[in-house]
């Protein structure tokens, strides 16, 4: 087996309580309530400019790391109890892939200080983060060992920075989820949060249901279970109906904000009649986006089912995550700016609000 290049240091138990602070962690949190966590970072950071749809590498970090500093406080403030550290596709495979690989160090380096910075600061999780490797194949002895490297060392650079928890994220393939969840627990003392997606067929490569593979998961230690990614609210719904009855431990849900269909029921697999039926994954996806209102209305249905890990992935903006925590009952910092249309122009009601445009309102 090659010995990793840069060996991580992995954390001992007194270690990582050391960088812990008084607040309450993500399990006490979770018995109090619903925790949200704010994913999507490598669309959104898409979307502004600082990286390349296609291999979806965040070399925002090494380029524009201010950019990412800024998105953690954007979601922050409308409303996300985490800031989880941009290493979603920071792993050697995704390096390999776009000829990085000597960034691979400073680049987690740097997404886990930002994250840190951002989440002391305002008193939010600091969440680590492991993603599907692309590489996984339960045939290939080479290969899993190359995603049991990737995943060691991802969480021991995670451990060392003094994570609340760590996050393993948006598998395809049960047995890479079950990986990831055995490295967090063999090279970290914190808690894992597991989730996988489900794609155009309900089940995991393997042919496991999602609530097999959440008991599997939660059989084997993860705190928290549950799914995340590809499938908007309308078709994620049914599956966490099913995986809430099948587990006892809290489960996650963090759909696409895309108005996904029993038909097409992934945001890969939607295509746009506007534009020749072609595929709209990954940039043509706007037509396609929720409302805020969906969202909240997703995040008021999921609590109510018992699901208390909430979130949004791919495509959301700061305008969902704000939508949902409200929806929740919460008043987060850009709340102040929630849509108020009393001064508008034209829909006001306002008195300082002239009639010789309020009166123009029915030919608008
Ligand atoms: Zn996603």
């Amino acid at each position: 087996m090659p010995k990793p290049a840069t060996p991580h240091r992995v954390a001992k138990p007194g270690n990582v309580m050391a960088t812990r602070r008084n607040e309450p962690g993500l399990i006490q949190r979770l018995a109090a309530g619903a925790v949200i966590c704010a994913e999507g970072y490598v669309f959104e950071l898409e979307r502004r400019g600082y990286l390349q749809a296609g291999a979806f590498v965040p070399v925002v970090l090494s380029e524009h790391p201010e950019v990412v500093e800024q998105l953690h406080m954007d979601f922050v403030r409308a409303g996300s109890d985490v800031t989880q550290a941009l290493t979603y596709y920071v792993h050697r495979e995704k390096l390999r892939v776009i000829g990085r690989e000597k960034d691979l160090v400073p680049m987690n380096l740097t997404a886990l200080k930002i994250a840190k910075r951002v989440a002391r600061r305002t008193d939010t999780l600091f969440a680590g983060d492991l993603c599907n490797t692309n590489i996984y194949d339960p045939t290939d002895r080479r290969a899993l060992k190359e995603v049991e490297r990737i995943f060691e060392e991802q969480v021991g650079w995670a451990a060392d920075a003094g994570v609340d928890y760590i996050v393993a994220e948006t598998f395809a393939w049960g047995g890479e989820a079950l990986m990831a969840l055995e490295a967090i627990k063999k090279y970290s003392k914190v808690p894992a949060v597991v989730t996988f997606s489900v794609h155009r067929e309900e089940s995991v490569r393997e042919g496991w249901t999602p609530a097999e593979t959440c008991r599997r998961l939660e059989v084997a230690g993860a705190e928290v279970v549950g799914v995340n990614c590809h499938r908007g609210p309308a078709t994620m719904m049914p599956v966490l109906k099913r995986i809430r009855r099948a587990v006892k431990c809290a489960v996650a849900a963090l759909p696409v904000p895309y108005r996904t269909t029993r038909r097409q029921p992934s945001l890969m697999s939607l295509t746009d009649p506007r534009c020749g039926n072609a595929r709209a994954f990954p940039t043509g996806l706007d037509p396609f986006l929720c409302t805020r209102a969906e969202m909240g209305e997703f995040g008021r249905e999921a609590f109510d089912l018992g699901i208390r890990y909430l979130g949004i992935c791919c495509g959301a903006g700061p305008h969902h995550i704000r939508a949902l925590a409200e929806a929740l009952g919460r008043h987060p910092e850009s709340s102040k700016y929630s849509v108020d249309m009393s001064k508008h122009a034209y829909f006001g009601t306002d008195k300082k609000i002239r009639s010789v445009q309020t009166e123009y309102r029915a030919k608008l």
